[in-house]
């Protein structure tokens, strides 16, 4: 099936293509490339039809299992252009091979790894003129996975769309870092133990958004979020990973199930450790982080992950008392691992890790 399948290639016409945006005033997610990648699978076929093509809207029954049951899995990674317009992808299999953990999860069909590989970079090298090259703008990707069998039932559906779709973004922190103020939530939780947290899959998010919003409105940027059973051991704060400084250690919490596998929680591990830093993944509770914050051995807390990279932390609220880390400021070694990163995702830093993928 599968492994012979052809990737089939239908061009935007002259009239298809889209006008650019400025690239001073990109945003997030608003502005869609002139491609778009498209395979289709039921249970006779497999995987079949796979094809780039025009980007478009898809024609969905109602019945699709995937507005009922919520069966949809993603991913987010992100094409970068150097200095003389060559092409990288950052650590990009084992955004498929996450996808695939995601779909065995959710009961969603197998991804042929090398196929979806070579379509994407197929993908990014047709649309390679969308990658910004202002500093710090890149082209975010998001492969997606949808359950489409226009039926009624929880049960896994017979038929799934995968794509990958692809958007230019500005720099997440256009004007140098500026640290988070994060509210610490002990009233909502994120995921369980056992259940889909260390997933991709659209569920998570929706059930995310109240936190956030409630947030939002008391004047945070997002959400620390706690063990869901005891309330008392830090997880992930939004959609990222989160480390801490506490006594020149890095810390974080060890993934077991109820946190998400972040790639670039991954990246800051290794490359802290070849810099000769003690990390520690283990249980944090915070209290610890409080008191570490008040004896003042808390020196620096930031997320990580695909959209900002490296995303400092200034301030926490807990329990309606406020915690400023590092006077809030940008810690050093977060910026020192920021600049890293992005240096070697742009190509101008050697990379030792063999992180990089060069697609044109
Ligand atoms: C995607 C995601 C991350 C970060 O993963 P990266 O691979 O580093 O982008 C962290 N937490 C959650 C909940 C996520 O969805």
């Amino acid at each position: 099936m599968w492994e012979n399948m052809e990737i089939g290639l239908e061009k935007a016409s002259q009239e298809q293509l889209k006008q650019k945006p400025a690239q001073d005033s990109l945003g997030f997610g608003a502005h869609f490339t002139d491609h778009m990648f498209l395979m289709k699978w039921n249970r006779q076929s497999g995987w079949h039809d796979a094809k780039i093509c025009p980007y478009h809207s898809f024609s969905l029954d109602p019945a699709a299992m995937v507005f009922h049951y919520g069966q949809a899995i993603f991913e987010g990674l992100k094409a970068y252009k150097g200095e003389k317009g060559q092409v990288y992808l950052f650590r990009p299999q084992e955004n498929i091979e996450r996808m695939n953990t995601s779909a065995l999860r959710m009961c969603m069909p197998r991804l042929p790894l090398e196929k979806v590989f070579k379509a994407l970079k197929a993908l990014v090298y047709l649309d390679r003129d969308w990658i910004p090259t202002v500093a710090g703008a890149t082209l975010y990707i998001r492969p997606t996975m949808i359950a489409v069998e226009p039926a009624l039932g929880v049960r896994p559906s017979g038929e799934y769309y995968f794509f990958i779709i692809m958007c230019p973004v500005g720099a997440y922190y256009p004007e140098g870092f500026s640290p988070t103020k994060i509210y610490v939530t002990d009233k909502y939780v994120r995921s369980v133990k056992g259940g889909v947290g260390h997933v991709k899959t659209a569920g998570n998010y929706a059930a995310s958004i109240m936190a956030a919003e409630e947030a939002h409105k008391a004047g945070y940027t997002q959400v620390l979020w706690l063990d869901a059973c005891e309330r008392k051991y830090v997880e992930e704060v939004g959609t990222s990973n989160i480390f801490f400084m506490i006594n020149n250690e890095l810390v974080t919490p060890p993934l077991g199930g109820s946190i998400l596998p972040g790639i670039t929680r991954d990246s800051v591990i290794q490359l802290a450790r070849k810099w000769g830093m003690k990390v520690v993944e283990r249980p944090v509770t915070i209290d610890e982080v409080i008191e570490a914050s008040i004896d003042g051995s808390l020196t620096e807390a930031f997320g990580t992950g695909t959209a900002a990279v490296i995303s400092p932390v200034g301030e926490l609220c807990y329990k309606d008392k406020k915690y400023v880390i590092n006077s809030g400021r940008t810690g050093l070694f977060s910026q020192r691992l920021f600049d890293e990163l992005q240096a070697i995702q742009n190509g101008q830093q050697e990379d030792p890790f063999k992180w990089i993928t060069r697609v044109g």
